[in-house]
């Protein structure tokens, strides 16, 4: 669509990437890391820009930023599009920044075309969890969502705690720790974020965009253990064994048939064992082992999946456990609810692709994104999925500046849609 149109913006867009991975360079990708003055850097370099585009600037308590148009700065209520600024170490440049710039260019577009709908941009902070080990941190300050342990958590590279290290901003942590929205929430009436694919899905389908139906919430189990009995690998046999690796292999393998099937009849759902490990100081190639670790990753963006394949893991686990003759334990549950996205604002996206001239499409996002801490705030929230190679995470994270322009004007068409 009207792609002549949108070429100053596209422009506008390279300069605001290239500007940015200039300021945070690390080795063969860039670093903004969470709350730091590099962040800052960074915030300040965005509000710089888009008051040379005529746009307002504000910061809230939170230190995140705020662009509008100068006549929407104190609109009662307003759509929000954004994303994050900091990455993880040596990360990519588009993970989270491509989210902020696209709403900045919604509000460059907006200026141009008259948008009568009041939309704000919102740049966060501290949403990538390698700096303070939890995410999102910037968007559950603004929502009042942060927990006293995650103020206290200390920084991975100085040890200094979180909450310190807005101190060094001046941020007021008062109401953050009394867990105080730091806007109120009904002002927003949705939240919408861009954000580069982190899987294959976009790539091998050939689709340069897609909206999002929900992020998947997760039941992790950090290390489930099976013990049974160790051994000779050579006098024992099948019948007197109870060997936990191969119970493991079993219970994996039920859980996989598992997967195919729930896929096979229409459901959500991913499944990773990452850890796996006998004792190192007692294993042996001619032992069988005492005893196995290993990590459940289990994720789905519907509750009902998820309860269900936990009931199916312990009943399998406890069948496994009979015939084999081992136990599991799985240790505690540690549980993220899945974050669906607003039914009217997915349609209303799924609608507007469809007026970019792209058959529309939608997916689930596996991982999770600010977009997730406002839905759970009750904010209605969703997400359009911009094509990118190489996940993300890494500085081998491409993203076509043709595929992010036609991300940013699903965002555009909706809004002005909207605009009544
Ligand atoms: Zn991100």
């Amino acid at each position: 669509m009207m792609m002549d149109k949108l070429a100053p913006l596209t422009l506008l867009a390279q300069q605001i990437f290239k500007d940015l991975r200039a300021m945070s360079p690390d080795g063969a990708g860039v670093s903004r890391p969470a709350y730091s003055s590099v962040e800052t850097q960074a915030l300040d370099y965005l509000a710089a820009f888009a008051r040379a585009q005529g746009l307002a600037v504000d910061a809230d308590a939170a230190r995140n930023l705020w662009f509008s148009l100068p006549e929407h700065r104190a609109a009662e209520r307003f759509m929000v599009v954004g994303s994050h600024v900091d990455t993880v170490p040596e990360g990519g440049n588009f993970d989270g920044l491509a989210g902020v710039v696209a709403g900045l260019l919604v509000l460059i577009r907006g200026r141009e075309k008259g948008l009568r709908l009041p939309v704000k941009c919102l740049a966060l902070r501290g949403e990538e969890s390698a700096w303070f080990g939890s995410c999102y941190l910037g968007s559950k300050a603004l929502t009042g969502q942060m927990t006293a342990a995650e103020l206290a958590a200390p920084h991975k590279g100085d040890d200094r705690s979180l909450a310190d290290h807005m101190a060094a901003l001046g941020i007021d942590r008062a109401p953050i720790a009394a867990g105080q929205p730091l806007i109120a929430l009904e002002r927003i009436l949705g939240y919408v974020e861009l954000h580069i694919e982190q899987g294959p899905l976009l790539v091998e389908r050939d689709i340069p965009a897609a909206v999002v139906t929900g992020i998947r919430g997760n039941i992790r189990y950090r290390s489930v253990t099976c013990t049974g009995e160790g051994g000779h690998s050579g006098a024992v046999p099948r019948a007197y064994r109870h060997d936990p690796v191969l119970a493991m292999a079993d219970l994996l393998t039920r859980l996989d048939d598992s997967w195919l099937h729930i896929l096979q009849t229409g459901g959500d759902l991913v499944l990773t064992s990452g850890v796996v490990g006998t004792d190192p100081a007692r294993h042996a190639i001619a032992r069988i082992a005492d005893s196995i670790s290993f990590s459940l990753d289990i994720r789905s963006q519907n509750t009902e999946v998820l309860d269900h394949m936990r009931d199916y893991l312990h009943e399998e686990m406890a069948d496994i456990a009979r015939v084999r003759g081992v136990r599991f334990d799985t240790g505690p549950e540690i549980p993220a609810a899945p974050a669906l996205m607003d039914d009217t604002m997915v349609a209303g996206l799924m609608a507007a692709m469809g007026r970019t001239g792209i058959a529309p499409f939608s997916m689930a996002s596996g991982a999770g994104h600010d977009a997730a801490v406002f839905a759970q705030a009750g904010v209605p929230a969703a997400m359009v999925f911009v094509r990118n190679r190489n996940g993300s995470h890494n500085p081998r994270e491409a993203m076509e500046i043709s595929d992010f322009m036609v991300g940013t004007a699903i965002i555009s068409a909706y809004l002005e849609a909207a605009d009544t």
